[in-house]
């Protein structure tokens, strides 16, 4: 179900020299058309289908076309990215809407801390312990001498 865009809906991200959907795409398969400021998928066969260029759309301008088990026959499912959650509406043949709610992090924006409060971590790479052993598995770990 390869990425597609709505060009009606689409601003080519009003000019910039990458657009969001650009950004995002894993497999830089979209491509702005300049002349008529437009996104394109270059080629639906190479897009792996994660929804990336889809949720971070302004104008909810990307739809991809559903699976029956992920999207009801018929029906329509288009997110809505906020800077703290993510909401699908979706839209059934018969009209029915239908709307989640999710949150999509736990830190306001730009509050996350990088080394998760560990900062006394161990940097020794060669360690057989994961960066924030033993802190954060709260137990004292036996020395092998
Ligand atoms: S992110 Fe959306 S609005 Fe921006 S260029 Fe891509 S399809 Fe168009
Ligand atoms: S669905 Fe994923 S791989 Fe496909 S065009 Fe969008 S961002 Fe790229």
């Amino acid at each position: 179900m390869p990425s597609y865009v709505i060009t009606a809906k689409c601003d080519g991200c009003k000019g910039q020299d990458k657009t969001a959907c650009m950004y995002i795409c894993p497999n830089d398969l979209m491509v702005l058309d300049k002349g008529k400021m437009k996104a394109y998928n270059q080629d639906p066969s190479a897009c792996w289908e994660c929804l990336c260029c889809a949720k971070i759309c302004p104008q909810q301008a990307i739809d991809l076309r559903g699976y029956a088990d992920f999207v009801p026959l018929g029906a329509s499912v288009v997110p809505m990215r906020g800077s703290e959650d993510i909401m699908w509406t979706v839209k059934f043949r018969n009209g029915l809407l239908k709307r989640f709610k999710f949150k999509t992090r736990t830190t306001p924006e730009g509050e996350a801390v990088p080394d998760g409060g560990y900062a006394t971590a161990t940097d020794d790479l060669k360690s057989p312990l994961l960066f924030t052993e033993p802190a954060s598995i709260g137990v004292d770990l036996p020395t092998l001498k």
